[in-house]
């Protein structure tokens, strides 16, 4: 079981955030799948910074379709990515 450190209020559309985030980055949304999905990354603190590490994890890996996405690798993503903040927040300080 993954947990993650997002707001409950927010989780929900935070996983189907994390759930857009590869057809997004691929171009694969609809008109309106996108608009939402960029209006959720205007109001969320979180899902930004996760499309920049996806971002980066896709141009290393050179591409990724969904169907590449297992629940697994989800996993990983989402800890490198927690990694990521927090490694950010140690900088900070
Ligand atoms: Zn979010």
């Amino acid at each position: 079981m993954t947990r993650l450190r997002l707001r409950p209020r927010q989780s929900l559309v935070c996983r189907q955030a994390v759930e857009l985030v590869t057809d997004y980055l691929e171009g694969a949304l609809s008109q309106t799948q996108r608009r939402r999905f960029e209006a959720h990354l205007t109001r969320c603190p979180d899902c930004p910074e996760y499309l920049a590490q996806m971002r980066a994890v896709i141009t290393l890996a050179g591409s990724i379709t969904p169907d590449d996405m297992t629940p697994r690798m989800r996993g990983e993503f989402i800890r490198l990515y927690r990694r990521w903040r927090a490694d950010e927040a140690h900088d900070s300080l």
